[in-house]
């Protein structure tokens, strides 16, 4: 993997915020502040068609976030007015809480992949899902205090606003309706159901948003008591391979290049967490709780130092990996009042 955003790449070393730059003819990036979470910002892109912008993931639902992402429009001589079209690569916060101020200030519609709307439909209706919640949580085998503090933490960061639906939905395959301008949607389950990644195939850009990311790992995460994610996401790694695009476009980081090396080493990661867990369970003997295991998984620090936001994603994550094993029939799940046991099963 070759890094190409070389003035991003130094600001995330040197814990500063990197410039709104302008990327290639008629594509901009601007980063977009993420209150209260270690990722920082997002890299909000702009992309020029023939009458008028294609704005894909607007950022995070704070005043400091759109004033960052109105005075970077200023800084590229984009008028937020120009702003046809909000595409989505998922529906997180970070990148779909701002899609509504976007619209109502510009008139632009709203476009992620089918599954996605879907998604944002479920958790509004569902509100902040507490009962739901505390249920998966005592089946994941979390302490109470796990939740509490989920709670405080979502509220003091004002993400628990509810997020607008689509206006359109994307396909896989679809051209962005927009003139002159070829951004074709990859469809790319795993982060979340309805991913997509945009493929710029006049400049052979490929954005990714958290598909693939240059230094970390998405969170593949399974958030209910049944889904696989994990199978979804290797296939979507599978689906990028040979593209190798000119440079990857990134929501988070930086923009680098080489995305083949990227696939090759996320895929590596994943076999060697599948690998970790289930060395976990054959050690322990018995039933292991998700809590459980992911407390003796390595992450990237210790256990006790993680917020209970990423304590929550590693529960997710060591999750997905359990759902994989169990389709390949390494381990097996029982339920006991509740309360979700994992084992290994004997080779
Ligand atoms: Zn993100």
């Amino acid at each position: 993997m070759q890094v190409t955003g070389t003035l991003q790449a130094q600001a995330w070393r040197r814990a500063e915020f990197p410039p709104v730059e302008r990327v290639t003819g008629g594509v901009w990036s601007v980063p977009v502040p993420i209150i209260g979470n270690p990722l920082r910002y997002v890299l909000t892109y702009l992309i020029e068609h023939d009458s008028g912008f294609v704005m894909v993931d607007p950022g995070w639902n704070h005043p400091d976030s759109w004033q960052a992402l109105t005075a970077g429009l200023a800084a590229c001589e984009i008028p937020l007015t120009a702003v046809t079209a909000v595409l989505v690569t998922h529906a997180h916060p970070d990148h779909h809480g701002q899609s509504a101020h976007v619209r109502e200030q510009s008139g632009a519609w709203i476009a992620m992949h089918p599954a996605e709307d879907r998604f944002v439909q479920l958790q509004a209706e569902r509100g902040l899902m507490r009962d739901g919640m505390a249920m998966y949580l005592q089946w994941c085998g979390a302490p109470a205090s796990h939740l509490e503090e989920l709670v405080t933490n979502r509220r003091e960061n004002g993400g628990i606003t509810p997020m607008v639906r689509a206006d359109r939905l994307i396909e896989h395959g679809d051209l962005i309706d927009a003139p002159g301008l070829r951004l074709r949607a990859v469809w790319t389950p795993g982060h979340t159901p309805g991913h997509l990644c945009f493929h710029d195939e006049t400049r052979d850009l490929l954005l990714t948003g958290d598909h693939i990311l240059p230094r970390i790992t998405p969170n593949i995460s399974s958030y209910d008591m049944s889904s696989n994610p994990l199978a979804d996401y290797l296939s979507s790694l599978d689906k990028l391979r040979g593209i190798q695009p000119r440079e990857v476009l990134p929501a988070h980081e930086y923009r680098f290049a080489d995305l083949d090396s990227r696939l090759h080493d996320l895929a590596a990661h994943h076999r060697e967490r599948l690998v970790e867990t289930e060395e976990i369970l054959t050690a322990a003997g018995s039933g292991q709780t998700a809590w459980q295991i992911a407390t003796q998984v390595t992450w990237s620090r210790a256990w006790t130092e993680l917020a209970s936001f990423q304590r929550q994603a590693a529960i997710g994550e060591v999750l997905s990996h359990l759902r994989q094993l169990q389709a390949r029939g390494l381990v097996a799940e029982a339920d006991t009042d509740g309360i979700g046991l994992w084992t290994a099963k004997a080779a």
